[in-house]
């Protein structure tokens, strides 16, 4: 129902309801009004009946008296009852009058009944028989002799007993007609009463219970309609939840094998490298193709190399562990990550699973055919990646490396640091090329040369640049990696006919502009020393000597790359040097030298090497390291090692490089 409609149905029915309430209580408020005043005047007529009755009585009784006295010459009584008796008269005449007339009070008049009128009017004739009664007590009064006074009394004694009769029925007949009166208006009442109820029994019936109902009806319609449309949002919600569940689903996972997919890869490995970075928790990268995939598609159908896929991707399944994920990085490429596992237990591992895909037995229907895979092991122990392209770039290039070896194996992810020393031996070729940035990267391996094409010259001359012979796609990976310190890894290298060469090749940072030598080369220094190493960077100085001392004081790391060096230390084992402050480590003379030492070296009073070196800081942001060397000599004054001083130069802008101490 419309509201509209609705508000007027309801306007009406309440109207009603009213209006009939109303009239009732109109109604029983008159019958009540009628009562009362029936009673009233029932009560009137009857006393004024009954009055009359009682003075038809009085006249008589004053007449007897009045002669007695009169007869006795009692004159002064006599004179006060005649008093009395026209008194008596006079009220007798005003009720008969009244009473005949129906004329009771200027308010109160009444119908008399047949009966009534009878008495009066009819054959009784008490209207008239009161009247002459009355005169007959007024001839009385004027009277002069005896006789005549008792023909009177006589007459009137006579009437009086007879009137007495006749009015007092007519007393009576009032009574019983005003009870009858009563009766019928109680009766009226209780019909109204019945009739209120009825009515209200009514309205409950046909107005009010409807609109209830109605009202009911509504609500319940409304309450439906909310639970309805409640219920209908729950599922909606819920098959929205579900698509959503299946979107992310399909979303990460690849359809045929039903593993993870690259999205959820790049996630995984994300977090990884930051718990290693910070917490040096362990992971490794297995990198996986399946050799000559080409060939099953080919030989057998695509069907066989979509079986194969599936087979191996359950293969895989089984074999991680439950902390380990396999991902279909795309096409015939599988990557899985080994969480929490060491160099040894990951190269198990992988070689567990390579042998076990070796002896597997593909079959589907009347095919059956066995596979290898080969594999890039991947473990930040051995080369610790910026990020996670670099570890699949890595991982990559180690896979890359296996199939390049001849398939069917695993090939870790490992770097070999290059010495400087050998890059600039003379009897080794170096390659200069210019990076991105335009610094210039030396190249180590010289096999190369015959692979790339380009004459000695503009390879020694630093004419070719990163571009010319590094595959695009590896510039980023290569330049990033060159910076942070020498390395050796499979490379795709473009030769001079832009084919593309699979090599591995290695490669160390010449930043010709950050070494700043000012006095003294030290390549030249150290060879000059008796025990020669050469420090390339702050993070190369730290790998490369096996007995390095790293200690501390309130401003500076230190360290010291020399085996003489720790000779001259308190400390006797190696090992107990890392972290400790330079007077813990040196003698007090040695530790006054040195401090006096680094203040100079740090104020400019010496001149050392000096280079600045971009490092990884602890935060994981790229950072600067101030890094200095010099010499230490023994008593005699001989180069007996060399030191290093570095210290972290986090704003390299503000960076002034002078003023340390
Ligand atoms: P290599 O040992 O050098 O890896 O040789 P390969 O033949 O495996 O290498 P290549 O990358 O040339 O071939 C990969 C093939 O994998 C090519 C492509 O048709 C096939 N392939 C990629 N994805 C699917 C797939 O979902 N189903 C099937 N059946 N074949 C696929
Ligand atoms: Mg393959
Ligand atoms: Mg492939």
């Amino acid at each position: 129902m419309p509201a509209e409609t609705f508000k007027i149905d309801f306007t009406k029915r309440y109207v009603l309801a009213l209006l009939l309430i109303a009239f009732l209580s109109s109604g029983a408020f008159f019958i009540l009004h009628f009562a009362l005043k029936t009673a009233e005047s029932t009560a009137l007529i009857v006393n004024i009946s009954g009055k009359q009755r009682m003075l038809s009585q009085r006249v008589a009784s004053l007449a007897q008296h009045y002669s007695s006295h009169v007869s006795h010459g009692n004159i002064s009584d006599a004179k006060e009852i005649k008093i009395s008796l026209l008194k008596a008269v006079d009220e007798m005449q005003d009720a008969n009058n009244r009473l005949s007339t129906g004329q009771i009070t200027e308010m109160v008049t009444f119908t008399p009944s047949t009966t009534i009128n009878n008495l009066y009017f009819g054959k009784v004739d008490t209207k008239r028989r009161v009247d002459d009664y009355l005169r007959l007590a007024n001839k009385l009064l004027i009277s002069k002799n005896t006789d005549q006074y008792n023909e009177i009394l006589y007459d009137l004694s006579m009437m009086s007993d007879t009137l007495l009769v006749d009015l007092n029925e007519i007393v009576l007949q009032y009574q019983k007609e005003g009870e009858e009166k009563i009766a019928v208006i109680q009766n009226l009442e209780l019909i109204a009463w019945i009739i209120t109820l009825l009515t209200l029994l009514m309205e409950v019936i046909f107005i009010f219970q409807p609109m209830a109902n109605t009202l009911r009806t509504l609500f319940q319609k409304e309450m439906w309609n909310k639970n309805y449309l409640e219920q209908e949002i729950q599922i909606r919600t819920y098959s929205l939840e579900q698509a959503n569940e299946k979107l992310e689903y399909s979303a990460s996972h690849d359809p045929l094998t039903g593993l993870n997919n690259r999205l959820n890869l790049e996630h995984e490995l994300e977090t990884l490298i930051s718990h290693y970075r910070e917490n040096r928790i362990p992971f490794a990268v297995l990198m996986l193709d399946i050799d000559w995939f080409k060939k099953v598609n080919d030989n057998y159908g695509h069907d066989m190399g979509d079986f194969v896929l599936k087979d191996l991707a359950t293969l895989i399944r089984g074999a991680i562990r439950s902390e380990d994920s396999a991902y279909r990085a795309g096409g015939e490429e599988f990557v899985i990550i080994l969480n929490r596992i060491s160099q040894a237990q990951a190269i198990e591992k992988a070689e567990a699973l390579r042998q076990s895909i070796e002896e597997h037995s593909f079959v589907l229907g009347e095919i059956e055919l066995n596979i290898t895979i080969s594999g890039g092991l991947y473990h930040p122990k051995w080369l610790e990646a910026m990020d996670l392209h670099e570890v699949l770039k890595l991982s990559d290039n180690a896979l890359y490396e296996a199939k390049h070896l001849g398939r069917n194996r695993i090939v870790a992810a490992q770097t070999s640091s290059l010495e400087l020393s050998s890059i600039l031996s003379p009897s080794k070729t170096l390659i200069k090329v210019r990076g991105i940035r335009g610094e210039t990267i030396a190249f180590a391996d010289f096999d190369i040369i015959d692979l790339l094409g380009y004459s000695n010259d503009m390879l020694t001359q630093g004419i070719i640049s990163l571009r010319d012979i590094v595959h695009p796609d590896d510039h980023d990976f290569f330049e990033r990696l060159a910076l942070r310190k020498p390395f050796m890894t499979t490379l795709r290298m473009l030769h001079a006919n832009r084919n593309i060469k699979i090599i591995k090749a290695g490669c160390t940072p010449l930043k010709d502009d950050m070494w700043k030598i000012e006095m003294q080369d030290p390549i030249l220094l150290a060879k000059s020393v008796e025990d020669t190493m050469i420090v390339q960077n702050f993070e190369a100085m730290m790998e490369n000597t096996d007995d390095f001392i790293y200690f501390k004081d309130r401003y500076h790391v230190f360290t010291a790359g020399s085996h003489s060096l720790v000779r001259l230390t308190n400390v006797p084992i190696k090992e107990k040097l890392v972290g400790l402050t330079d007077y813990e480590v040196f003698s007090r003379e040695y530790a006054d030298k040195y401090f006096k030492l680094e203040k100079e070296v740090f104020s400019g009073g010496i001149n050392v090497s000096r280079e600045i070196q971009p490092i990884l800081e602890n935060n994981g942001r790229n950072g600067w390291v101030d890094n200095r060397k010099y010499p230490i000599k023994n008593k005699e004054g001989e180069i007996i090692g060399l030191f290093g001083i570095a210290r972290i130069v986090s704003d390299l802008e503000n960076f002034n490089g002078e003023n340390y101490v």
